[in-house]
């Protein structure tokens, strides 16, 4: 059978090793440049490839075409494999088929990276032979050729989820829903809530689906449609009898009548969204039957992940805090959220078609003044001018921090939570994190 593979980065050269070594007549073929380092995979595995064009000749005569998330369903080459009913799948359809191994599947609007890895954190902490994979670390094709795991905690974007046909997770995580990425689904928000929930439509009665029952779009949708698997709610507002739930500083996850209780200042994480997530990972670390004290120690030492409120540094007592990762409001709402001094935000980028209105209570609370960080910064004038009384335009990561150091005094936090992309001025936003962090530490 001929495996055709459009994209040849990470996932890609992934799924052309397993493949290959699975008997395809593999083919990789990228309208980009392949680096290097995965050239070089392709050449010493004997895969053929090319780059920087699509010969359809070569494309057209598969059986099945694998699809990197990154390239959108409108591509012209999508569009004619479509057309002549090839199949085009994930890389984890690809690789689900070849292995044995338990999946835990996570998906979401936001969170996904964090809840991720705290839950590889927590079983591999337990002794699972246990493997990180999706949109982080090595890809889980590459690891399911490598026959690597038993499991595997799989962060899965709606991409990734719009490409599968059989894969089910034995778990599934919905962190929460709220819109993004709407210009690949026709700007229409349902169409994009359909394709979060397609992590379960596999799952059976023996499965599970973790999900956030404070969340609006999550629970509209679980009324009007039917999910097989077993459902664990947890929540941060309402009490839940078999699920997670916060009370008083207490988080309680109760499944099957097995209690877990942990006080959440022994959590590491910090913040609301944060204990949503602890919730959400814990609960899969106690079906998978971690030890609770195990579970308990993981908890309080996982560290969180570069660019999600990262703590920079303490500059005279002044916080500097990066969330650079907060592509979108909904993020932002989290992080503002979590501050507890009065706080200099640092905000802007490219919008996405925000709506600011749901901050605005909090930026009333907590933000004593705003630097507007990005080419356009209209709309966020339009929506913070007269709630803030100090408010500054930057074009640079250099004179943000510094005009935020001005603003600030003893006990104050400096916090870069954009709510919009990078793409403006930065290369990404890892990129735009580590010139925030470069311009702290040179403070
Ligand atoms: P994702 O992988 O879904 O983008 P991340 O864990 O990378 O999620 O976090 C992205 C941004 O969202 C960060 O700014 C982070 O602080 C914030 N965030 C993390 N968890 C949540 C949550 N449960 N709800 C809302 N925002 C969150």
């Amino acid at each position: 059978k001929r495996l055709v593979i459009l994209g040849g980065g990470e996932s890609g050269v992934g799924t052309a090793i397993l493949g290959k070594k699975k008997g395809y007549d593999v083919f990789v073929s990228d309208f980009g440049k392949i680096k290097e380092n995965y050239r070089e995979v392709l050449i010493l595995n004997e895969i053929a490839w090319e780059d920087e064009q699509h010969t359809e000749a070569l494309i057209l005569n598969a059986d099945v075409v694998m699809k990197s998330p990154g390239i959108p369903d409108k591509a012209p080459i999508v569009k004619k494999l479509v057309a002549k009913n090839i199949p085009v799948i994930s890389e984890i359809e690809f690789a689900c088929q070849f292995t044995e191994a338990i999946t835990i599947g996570i998906t979401g609007s936001n969170g996904k990276t964090t809840t991720t890895m705290l839950t590889y954190h927590l079983l591999k902490q337990g002794g699972l032979n246990v493997g990180l994979g999706g949109n982080i670390g090595k890809s889980f094709a590459w690891q399911v050729a490598d026959d690597a795991y038993d499991y595997y905690v799989l962060e899965l974007s709606s991409f990734q989820l719009d490409g599968i046909v059989h894969y089910k997770p034995h778990v599934a995580i919905l962190t929460n829903i709220s819109p993004d990425h709407l210009d690949r689904y026709e700007y229409d928000y349902q169409n994009y809530i359909n394709s979060k929930f397609r992590i379960t439509m596999n799952q059976t009665e023996a499965d599970y689906l973790i999900y956030d029952a404070d969340d609006e779009a999550s629970n509209e949708w679980l009324k009007k449609n039917t999910v097989k698997a077993q459902l664990i709610p947890f929540s941060v507002s309402k009490m839940i009898e078999n699920g997670a739930f916060l009370k008083d500083n207490t988080m309680e996850i109760n499944i099957n009548n097995e209690e877990f209780l942990i006080e959440t200042d022994q959590i590491a994480l910090e913040g609301k969204h944060n204990m949503k997530n602890a919730m959400a990972a814990t609960t899969v670390a106690q079906l998978m039957k971690i030890r609770k004290q195990t579970i308990r120690e993981s908890l309080s030492n996982f560290q969180g992940v570069e660019h999600r409120l990262e703590k920079v540094l303490k500059i005279q007592n002044v916080q500097y805090i990066n969330d650079s990762k907060a592509t979108n409001v909904n993020a932002a709402f989290f992080a503002l959220d979590s501050m507890t001094t009065p706080t200099v935000w640092i905000v802007g980028g490219v919008d996405k078609g925000n709506d600011y209105s749901e901050l605005m209570p909090l930026v009333r609370e907590k933000v004593k003044a705003i630097i507007c960080l990005g080419i356009d910064n209209k709309k966020i004038i339009e929506a913070f001018g007269n709630v803030v009384d100090l408010m500054v335009e930057v074009d640079n990561m250099h004179d943000a921090v510094n005009t935020a150091k001005h603003m600030t005094e003893k006990g104050d936090t400096v916090l870069l939570s954009p709510a919009c992309a990078s793409f403006d001025l930065f290369e990404n936003y890892e990129d735009r994190g580590n010139q925030f962090k470069r311009e702290v530490k040179n403070l």
